[in-house]
């Protein structure tokens, strides 16, 4: 019986290796056949011009290229002084959706990916989490939302480029993991034609300990943040409910301690100020208790706000006072702006259209 074909740039290294062996060819030939696909993003098999003309043919009779399609393009200058965010609505080839976001900044230029269509988590505060899980992005399909990004980019400005990546979009990067670190190999240690530093590329999670663990063992430079939100258990499972029961916050401390020991690297700990919920001097107090003790720094993020959701932001004497309480103990604290809100494409916001946002552009 006649094998259906598939789409070749969902498949990892390993898996094109063990695509080649099954057509009798050896599996050095993955690493060019990868390039042709990942660097020089060939269309056809045909524009493979460095491989024999008979592997061509055995690999279009089982695969076929298909690359994401960019639908709908926001940009928004508010609160943005370098310049436009934007947001791309992706279309997948199987007609899932995702959003991905560039976000200028002084000396830098982030590209914000997703990792999956929706998300299984349900975090009380995302636009992603009401929509319940779909599946997980393939590493071409991470890799193609920043080339989408890239090129939108070049063809207005050919000196332009995007420096850094954040994991922060759509999905939880940690449960998809194998499929993230083949993009972030593609995106930056395999020196394609888009290549960044590793050291650059931010994994951010709700904190799925078994994958910090073995993120910590990959000897991969990425960096590492947590969306903390609360030092408190019960105010975290109110928030996070999911994620925070499954992981609780004691077991989390310690694979932090693990990941900062052994990469030497600090953790971000993502800290979303909620009126109300998280912002008083116990809470601070006890965030202090949580991040004291091992290589951390905390950002302070804003809640953006989202249809159908009814938390409120802090007014800036708030996010101030938690911020001196942290200094004035010794904890690094940066509070971060967000950019894009009016496009729904901060922090949380992302939803591919599917929350209803897209009536408030
Ligand atoms: S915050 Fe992250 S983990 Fe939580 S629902 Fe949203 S995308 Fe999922």
């Amino acid at each position: 019986m006649k094998r259906e074909r598939s789409n070749i740039l969902n498949l990892r290294m390993d898996e094109l290796k063990e695509a080649l062996a099954a057509i009798n060819e050896p599996q050095w030939r993955a690493a060019q056949l990868h390039q042709w696909l990942f660097s020089h993003r060939a269309g056809s098999f045909d524009d493979m011009t460095t491989l024999s003309l008979p592997l061509r043919r055995k690999l279009a009779e089982s695969f076929y290229i298909q690359q994401p399609v960019t639908e709908k393009h926001d940009e928004t200058m508010e609160g943005s002084p370098a310049g436009a965010t934007e947001k791309l609505l992706i279309q997948l080839p199987d007609g899932e959706r995702v959003e991905t976001v560039l976000i200028p900044g002084p000396n830098r230029m982030t590209a914000c990916v997703s990792a999956q269509a929706g998300c299984l988590l349900g975090c009380s505060f995302c636009a992603t989490g009401q929509m319940g899980f779909r599946r997980n992005l393939s590493s071409g399909e991470i890799t193609g939302q920043v080339w989408a990004l890239s090129d939108m980019l070049q063809e207005r400005n050919r000196e332009a480029s995007i420096s850094n990546i954040v994991f922060m979009g759509m999905g939880e990067p940690l449960l998809n993991t194998a499929n993230v670190i083949e993009a972030v190999l593609n995106l930056s240690t395999r020196k394609y034609r888009f290549s960044t530093s590793q050291r650059k590329i931010t994994i951010s999670t709700v904190g799925i300990t078994p994958e910090i663990d073995r993120l910590a063992d990959t000897g991969l430079k990425t960096k590492l943040a947590v969306s903390l939100h609360s030092a408190i258990q019960e105010k975290r499972e109110a928030l996070m409910p999911q994620a925070a029961r499954q992981y609780p916050l004691d077991r989390l401390r310690e694979s932090l301690i693990g990941y900062a020991s052994k990469t030497g690297e600090p953790v971000t700990l993502a800290y979303m100020l909620l009126k109300g919920i998280n912002d008083s001097e116990m809470d601070a107090k006890r965030l202090i208790r949580y991040a004291s003790g091992f290589f951390c720094k905390i950002n302070l993020i804003d809640y953006n706000p989202i249809v159908n959701i009814k938390f409120e932001p802090v007014c800036d004497g708030t996010r101030e006072r938690f911020r001196d309480i942290l200094q004035d103990a010794g904890l690094q604290v940066t509070i971060r702006k967000s950019y894009g809100t009016p496009i729904n494409a901060a922090c949380g916001q992302l939803a591919a259209d599917c929350t209803g946002n897209s009536d408030n552009l």
